[in-house]
């Protein structure tokens, strides 16, 4: 049993064919912390979809009325760089309604991981990047309007910088952004997140440690937060496909526990999603997906020796 859950919906999953963006993963990630006994099924919750109330707090009325009635023009289609169907604008509401569930219980628990989600390259009017919805921008704004003082951090640390995210949050002093990413990679151009870390091609595991440290330090010294949103992003990986920085598995391991740790320090309830992830072996994206709940889970069983030796 773990000590908080996890969110995963089968419909998450998507058949997108030879497709770089590996979208069964969900399936992969939930089946092996279950194989492994990381996790049981009873830990493991399943989402509704998001409400439309809710996802409008974040997008146009004029793009939601295009994504359900299909009718994305085709350069719309190409910039979102994935073939529409009924079926994938579900799985989008079924992850945004899984990180709203993850941040709930987050905020009840200390962690929620939601198996999916941190599209975070989606904005209001428009999807690209694999994204159709922003599910992290609409959670925080969801449970913004559960708990009107709720000021909400959101730490990227994919490979890409959170392009929409920034941009929904630009002028909204209740949600910080941070971005940690590789600089000469997409998207072009970035619009500014509260503190963007642009880092070089192939930084490698200390480089980064050290740079995510600093960021860490900035953002929780600028904003404290009730509750945090992690975009455990698998594409920092030095055998990313559509990245270009050198993280090892134990480096992207120990970027899981510092963000957890310097969380957990300040008593910030955190929210995971596990963004993006294009490794050449799937089987590694996958192994870095479920590294992040380990690291969930040490992280709160290290908070509970603690508390109880003190
Ligand atoms: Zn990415």
């Amino acid at each position: 049993m773990l000590p908080f859950k996890l969110v995963y919906h089968s419909r998450y999953n998507l058949d997108l064919g030879a497709h770089v963006f590996p979208a069964t993963k969900y399936r992969l990630v939930r089946d092996g912390l279950v194989a492994k006994g990381i996790a049981d099924p009873a830990d493991i919750l399943t989402p509704q979809p998001a409400g439309d109330e809710d996802v409008l707090r974040v997008h146009t009325p004029e793009y939601v009325e295009k994504l359900k009635r299909g009718a994305l023009t085709a350069s719309e289609q190409m910039r979102l760089e994935l073939p529409y169907s009924p079926q994938i604008v579900e799985a989008f509401w079924l992850a945004a309604g899984g990180s709203i569930l993850a941040a709930r219980r987050a905020l009840q628990d200390g962690f929620g991981v939601n198996i999916g989600g941190g599209f975070h390259h989606a904005f209001p009017g428009h999807g690209e990047g694999f994204c159709m919805l922003n599910d992290v921008a609409i959670a925080a704004r969801c449970m913004q309007a559960e708990r009107a003082s709720l000021r909400v951090m959101v730490v990227d640390a994919d490979v890409h910088q959170g392009n929409g995210t920034a941009y929904i949050f630009a002028d909204d002093s209740g949600v910080f952004t941070f971005s940690i990413h590789q600089e000469r990679n997409y998207p072009l151009p970035k619009p500014p997140s509260d503190l963007d870390i642009n880092l070089d091609d192939a930084t490698g595991d200390d480089d980064y440690l050290r740079a995510l440290a600093r960021g860490l330090d900035e953002s929780f010294a600028r904003f404290s937060p009730g509750l945090l949103f992690y975009l455990a992003g698998a594409d920092p990986y030095r055998e990313d496909q559509l990245g270009g920085l050198r993280l090892t598995l134990p480096g992207l391991r120990r970027r899981d526990d510092l963000v957890f740790a310097e969380a957990r320090r300040r008593g910030v309830p955190v929210a995971v999603t596990l963004a993006g992830g294009y490794a050449r072996n799937t089987e590694d994206t996958v192994r870095i997906h479920m590294n992040t709940v380990l690291a969930a889970r040490d992280c709160c069983d290290q908070h509970l020796r603690e508390s109880s030796a003190g």
